[in-house]
């Protein structure tokens, strides 16, 4: 039942990214007041676009899937159509080793998990065995409910389910390092499977993979803002939250005071969506008194070539697992950005080469997997973007401690793709947390309300 106008909050939220947008507009459509405060002077976050002259890019190329529910959800809340945001694409992996190349289909008549059951057995460039062993591997999971009884690393859990190096360098590799940016020998098998059980059990179009279908911030940041102020909210924009104090009255806790540069105001409630690492921005020891533990991140790359329109790769989205690149998204099939190239490196170790030298090596390995097709990519670039992100994600290792909503002031809340959850630190992730946080708001408005 929704909050009555006149019995809502006043909520601030801190921070602009999808997990503050989600939570904002949560609280709104539940009758609540709600500002936002964002620091920089663009919402989105860590999943924004990012202008290059005329063109617009993102932040780093975006990859989400049909089992992201909350995001779905979040979409439906606020009355944009999936289709309007996302190209839905059925679940194809071409995977490249230079000139070799592994190419798994699923189809789309035959329901979950028998799609990717066919997919296996019909993929070309899979030997027998790792077909096999794959298929019996899945089975075994389903038995026990993709659920370990304790968390290890995704390289352990391959070696345990005697995957070959063929399935894990083609397969199993790539989609970990996608879903989680974290490195085989460090990812946390229990998550790793959570996205397996949510991609692969339940829907055939649970594994479809959604590509967002212009930069983010017009595809997704902007519809969601608009419907945010629509609903009444407020978003201040270049406002840094500086401080977070307690507000008292009678001696009783009755709200916070969020301080920025130029102001001071109270609120009944706040919901923290910034970081792990921005709290510090917010106060100096507000990490700790929050009991957010300290995280490792992994960065991510995305370097961009800009080709003649008329250059097309054979597919939306390639493959490359011989060296540094691992995806390769052709902007102009999914975003409507012809001769644009993404090349997406994800929890690689520092960078040796330089931004020229990067490029270079780019269009070396995609060269070399268009070789398979007797293509290239002739001309150089009319020209290229290079952007690292160096807290792309959170490390997500086995048995990571990850803090719930709530914390020890009743009227602080967090949110973010680091709050605890099944999934790792994904655009899902973020969104399931905004809605969480907003929803525990609602709750103790509720609890309040009820008490005689
Ligand atoms: C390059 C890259 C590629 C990615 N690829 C994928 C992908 O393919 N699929 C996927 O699902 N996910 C992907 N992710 C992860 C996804 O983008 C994030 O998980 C998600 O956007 C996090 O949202 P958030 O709201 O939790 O945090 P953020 O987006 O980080 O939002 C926090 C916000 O708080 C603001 N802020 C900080 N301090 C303050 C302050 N003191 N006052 C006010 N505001 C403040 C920040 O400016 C920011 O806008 C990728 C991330 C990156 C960087």
């Amino acid at each position: 039942m929704n909050a009555t106008a006149s019995a809502g909050k006043k909520v601030a939220v801190i921070g602009a990214g999808l997990a503050g947008v989600s939570a904002a507009i949560r609280l709104l459509q539940h009758g609540h007041q709600v500002c936002v405060f964002e620091a920089a002077p663009q919402a989105g976050g860590r999943a924004r676009g990012v202008a290059h002259d005329t063109t617009l890019l993102d932040n780093g190329q975006h990859l989400c899937i049909g089992a992201y529910r909350a995001t779905l959800t979040l979409l439906q809340d606020a009355h944009i159509h999936p289709a309007q945001v996302f190209k839905r694409l059925p679940l194809q992996l071409h995977m490249h080793h230079g000139a070799q190349r592994m190419s798994l289909v699923s189809p789309t008549w035959l329901p979950a998990p028998l799609h990717l059951l066919w997919g296996l057995l019909t993929a070309h460039g899979l030997d027998w065995r790792s077909k096999w062993r794959a298929i019996c591997w899945m089975q075994q999971l389903k038995q026990q409910a993709f659920t370990l009884p304790t968390d290890l690393t995704v390289s352990t859990l391959l070696a345990q389910g005697k995957q070959t190096p063929m399935a894990i360098s083609t397969l199993w590799e790539p989609l970990c390092l996608a879903a989680l940016n974290t490195p085989i020998s460090l990812a946390s098998a229990q998550v790793f499977l959570n996205v397996l059980r949510d991609s692969f059990q339940h829907r055939r179009q649970d594994s479809d993979f959604l590509i967002v279908s212009a930069d983010l911030s017009s595809a997704l940041i902007q519809p969601l803002l608009q419907h945010m102020q629509a609903l009444g909210g407020e978003v201040r924009l270049r406002s840094a939250v500086t401080a977070l104090q307690a507000a008292e009255s009678g001696g009783m806790m009755t709200g916070c005071l969020v301080s920025t540069a130029t102001s001071s105001e109270i609120f009944d409630d706040v919901i923290v969506a910034v970081g792990p690492h921005q709290l510090k921005t917010i106060a100096e020891k507000a990490a700790s008194a929050l009991h957010i533990p300290a995280f490792d991140y992994q960065p991510i790359t995305t370097v961009y070539l800009q080709y003649s329109a008329e250059t097309r790769l054979p597919y939306p989205l390639m493959g490359l697992y011989h060296g540094l690149a691992q995806w390769v998204f052709d902007r102009g099939q999914c975003c409507g950005q012809p001769g644009l190239l993404a090349v997406v490196i994800s929890a690689h170790p520092p960078l040796s080469a330089d931004k020229s030298g990067l490029v270079a090596q780019c269009i070396a390995e995609i060269n070399q997997a268009l070789a398979t097709y007797h293509g290239a990519l002739n001309a150089a670039p009319q020209w290229t973007q290079v952007i690292t992100e160096k807290r792309a994600t959170f490390s997500c290792t086995p048995d990571l401690p990850r803090p719930g909503t709530r914390t020890s002031n009743p009227h602080i809340f967090l949110a973010g793709d680091y709050i605890a959850g099944p999934y790792p630190a994904t655009i899902e992730g973020a969104v399931t947390s905004g809605y969480d946080a907003a929803q525990a708001v609602i709750n103790q408005l509720k609890t309040t309300l009820a008490k005689p």
